[in-house]
């Protein structure tokens, strides 16, 4: 499964990086083109699985969708993708050549646990 080997490496990122800062992760944010190839629910069911039984078990994969931007080379514009044709300009129907957006996957953010604070009682 495609999005599985995608999880996996996302969650193994945000633990190396929260214990590099000797913190937990609550939520990871992922940025994820509509071009990406990779399903948004697909992928959410994966990184819950690939968090089980590591530090980020429990935590929230927060997606911000980008949608698509290509540049036609007839309209000589930029110009949003067709939705049923997923790479075809969206006004003259021409296939894309260049992408300016919405292939992203990345690890956008993480949102780590605030360290313990010290309590104010034995002041
Ligand atoms: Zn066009």
């Amino acid at each position: 499964m495609h999005e599985l080997s995608i999880a996996l490496s996302l969650v193994e990122m945000a633990i190396e990086e929260a214990e590099r800062r000797g913190s937990r992760v609550i939520a990871a944010h992922v940025r994820l083109g509509v071009l990406s190839g990779v399903v948004k629910e697909a992928l959410m069911s994966a990184y819950e699985m690939a968090s089980e039984g590591t530090s980020l078990e429990g935590s929230a994969l927060i997606i911000d969708e980008i949608s698509a931007l290509i540049h036609c080379a007839v309209c000589e514009q930029d110009r949003p993708t067709r939705r049923d044709e997923r790479f075809a300009c969206e006004v003259c129907g021409t296939p894309a050549t260049e992408f300016l957006r919405g292939r992203e996957l990345e690890l956008a953010a993480l949102e780590l646990a605030a360290p313990e604070l010290p309590t104010l009682e034995n002041r």
